[in-house]
């Protein structure tokens, strides 16, 4: 081939980013569950493949588990995925072994990517690859992509291999025969395809710098191309380096703690406008927010800006007094928030009870929520200074309030109780 006239092209993303661009185009088309990616070195696709949230199970494996370990931490859930868990799953779990040995862990995923990884295997190795991603592993989709050696001369100054550890570099046709060779043995089909286009006019000569290809498991009704199918032993060969389940909703456990949260800071909320009502403020409540999400990040997810409808809003939520579980001689002051009123007025516990009857019985044996008598409303504690503010007001001896069972006084009484017993 001649050599060039012109620079050769740059790549613009670099090229590694447009094949990982490449999977990331193809899971958000075809959206699979479980993808497995070979020869993920440092889990750099691993990392973007993670924010696609249709994928439940990601899995990494290499034979090098020194390059993996070096960044398979920042494969770890995020501060956020804890506060605000969503409903998706995800279980990552990276592996050390070769493609070249079969491992029952491995098997029945909806994708599997092969990234640059077959040109460092002898063609011995590439043979038990084949072998293994399709006859074993059999997925219903794979991904492989591979140098394709016509493009070299127009890579300035390289000579011999793109890469030292490289066994071989493939032609175009080098790459069909191996893959059209994999489809009739295992029962695939694949498309070829590349990234890194060559200047225009060299496409047809040379190709892309990336061969792809794009195989897909052919529904044949049979496993006659399932090595190690039924029956057989099941093998693992791999070592388990990292593995992590992301916080989920759908963890019953994890929508408890968030449903607690929502609960108790929507009744504290509903509390403070109702009082912030009954001593006159109210309305300026509503006027200060200039912006949903600032009314938003006032009410946290309660809705309801207007002052008529938060009349609606707050009907129900009154005085109560309340015998403490842990300490049953002490009563004390409190607001009463029905659990209708939360039900409707904050979404986010909306969504996530699913109903009012089960929102009372998540709440039911909670700890951390003081439910009334009936169970019918959560119990808001009055601190100190929510008290000293109602006593400011006139209207404070029509609510019937008894200054003797304010909670200040309970908790100084207890102060003085411990300081006489020391
Ligand atoms: N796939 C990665 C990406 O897209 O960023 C880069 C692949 S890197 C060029 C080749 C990787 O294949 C290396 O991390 C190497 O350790 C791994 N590898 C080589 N032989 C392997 C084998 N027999 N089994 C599993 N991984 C292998």
């Amino acid at each position: 081939m001649e050599e060039p006239l012109f620079p050769p092209p740059l790549f613009h993303p670099p090229l590694h980013r447009q094949r990982h661009q490449f999977v990331i185009d193809f899971v958000k088309s075809n959206k699979p569950q479980k993808v497995l990616d070979l020869g993920c070195c440092e889990c750099s696709l691993l990392k973007r493949l993670k924010f696609h949230r249709e994928v439940q199970l990601l899995v990494g494996l290499d034979i090098d588990g020194t390059k993996v370990k070096k960044k398979m931490y920042e494969l770890a859930p995020l501060s956020t995925d804890y506060l605000q868990p969503s409903y998706d799953q995800l279980r990552v779990e990276l592996y050390e072994g070769s493609v070249t040995e079969r491992d029952a862990r491995l098997r029945g995923f909806d994708l599997v990517t092969s990234i640059e990884l077959i040109e460092h295997l002898t063609l011995a190795d590439v043979e038990r690859f084949s072998e293994v991603v399709f006859g074993y592993m059999t997925p219903a989709a794979a991904i492989v992509s591979t140098p394709n050696c016509e493009y070299n001369p127009l890579l300035p100054g390289l000579r011999g291999f793109r890469h030292s550890d490289h066994k071989f570099e493939w032609s175009r046709a080098e790459f069909k025969s191996w893959a059209l060779k994999v489809c009739s043995e295992f029962g695939y089909e694949v498309e070829f395809t590349g990234v890194g286009q060559p200047a225009s006019g060299y496409q047809e000569s040379v190709g892309f710098c990336s061969q792809i290809g794009v195989f897909r498991r052919l529904e044949r009704g049979d496993d006659s191309n399932v090595l190690g199918g039924h029956g057989a032993e099941e093998v693992y060969s791999y070592t388990l380096l990292y593995s992590i389940n992301y916080p989920s909703l759908r963890d019953n456990n994890i929508l408890q703690r968030v449903l607690v949260s929502e609960v108790l800071s929507g009744a504290e909320k509903l509390k403070s406008r109702w009082m912030e009502k009954k001593s006159g403020e109210g309305n300026t409540s509503s006027a200060t927010f200039e912006t949903e999400e600032e009314e938003e990040e006032h009410t946290g997810g309660c809705t309801g800006g207007a002052s008529e409808d938060q009349e609606e809003e707050d009907e129900g939520v009154c005085w109560t007094d309340f015998q403490s579980r842990q300490d049953s001689c002490t009563s004390l002051r409190c607001v009463s928030v029905p659990l209708d009123v939360l039900w409707s007025c904050c979404p986010r516990v909306n969504t996530l009870s699913g109903s009012l009857g089960n929102l009372r019985r998540l709440l039911m044996d909670e700890p951390d929520v003081e439910l009334s008598q009936d169970g019918n409303a959560v119990l808001v504690n009055c601190l100190e200074q929510d008290l000293e503010e109602e006593e400011a007001e006139d209207d404070l001896e029509d609510s019937g309030y008894e200054p003797a069972s304010r909670p200040h006084s309970a908790a100084a009484e207890q102060e003085e109780d411990w300081e006489a017993s020391v």
